[in-house]
């Protein structure tokens, strides 16, 4: 059997709209991407991936949707349902907590109101690091020299994933934290509590989205990268994230994840293990040739971005 996880995130109608320049999928071309994996695969239920293994000959293929973004809840779903397929949404569950803005989303915003203008965005960047007495070129010399090479599978130019990277990863979390805010307050919405409302799904949402048919999984706590934290963090997000999940009386019978940034490393997939999580998904590319318990926990996905150069034969 083949099987093609598919991962999307933003899905929207981006003409014309507020965020031209958002990297997200064109709601048009998504519909024609479920019409091109009707034709050619069996779209499956998270609750049927068990049972792919049978199917030698089979073609299957699975729909994922990271981030709880309320385009999943306001375009996807509809196209889902008219179809009678299923998608699984992973949600990062501090925002059922939090009214603030994930500061991932907060960089997408950032990056989008700077498309092909990085160069200022850095220049930004650049005084207001000056200020607290940080010298982002020997930061991004550095960078340069150790970091670039791991963009491995990045559909981003240089220039973007050296501003991700930096804000993501490479400051120190007060000081990335302080700068994200500062620039999302000054070039986005100095609102983020409405923003918050408007990006993603509220809890009524998703209980309708899985009152008919469709599978939620956690997307981590805190949507962090796992690979550089220690066990006993990445315990505290995980088993945090589906106590929450469990409360909120959104859980299923079938526990799923999915890694934040497809970020993950051997004590992930340990704890996992052990909290009996079913399947866990990765952004590593390529397609599954069974499902056994050696991989399970790290299932391959394509990109929306992939799905044109797919072959299916
Ligand atoms: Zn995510």
């Amino acid at each position: 059997m083949s099987l093609f996880i598919i991962t999307y995130h933003y899905v929207r109608p981006l003409k014309n709209s507020k965020y031209p320049n958002l990297k997200a999928l064109e709601l048009n071309k998504f519909k024609k991407q479920i019409n091109i994996l009707k034709k050619n695969t069996t779209i499956l239920k998270m609750e049927n991936l068990n049972q792919v293994n049978l199917n030698k000959n089979k073609k299957f293929s699975l729909l994922t949707f990271d981030d709880g973004y309320v385009d999943h809840y306001k375009y996807v779903y509809p196209i889902l349902k008219k179809h009678k397929i299923s998608g699984s949404f992973f949600i990062p569950i501090k925002n059922f907590i939090s009214k603030d803005v994930l500061l991932v989303n907060k960089i997408h915003f950032i990056l989008e109101k700077f498309y092909q203008k990085e160069q200022k965005l850095e220049e930004l960047i650049n005084q207001y690091l000056t200020k607290k007495k940080i010298n982002l070129h020997i930061v991004k010399k550095k960078w340069i020299q150790s970091r670039a090479k791991r963009r491995k599978r990045n559909f981003d130019n240089q220039k973007v994933f050296f501003i991700k990277d930096l804000l993501q990863n490479i400051l120190s979390d007060k000081i990335r934290n302080n700068l994200v805010n500062y620039l999302f307050a000054k070039y986005i919405s100095k609102n983020s509590k409405d923003f918050h409302r408007k990006l993603y799904m509220n809890e009524k949402q998703i209980k309708i989205l899985k009152k008919n048919g469709m599978h939620i999984g956690s997307h981590g706590y805190e949507h962090q990268w796992y690979e550089f934290m220690n066990f006993k963090n990445q315990r505290k997000d995980i088993k945090k994230s589906f106590k929450i999940l469990k409360e909120k009386n959104i859980s299923s019978n079938l526990k799923t994840f999915c890694y934040a940034y497809g970020s993950h490393n051997k004590n992930s997939i340990k704890i996992l293990k052990n909290e009996k999580i079913d399947y866990a998904f990765t952004t590593l590319k390529g397609m599954e040739k069974n499902i056994n318990f050696r991989n399970k926990l790290k299932l391959k996905r394509f990109d929306t971005n992939d799905v044109k150069n797919l072959n299916f034969n």
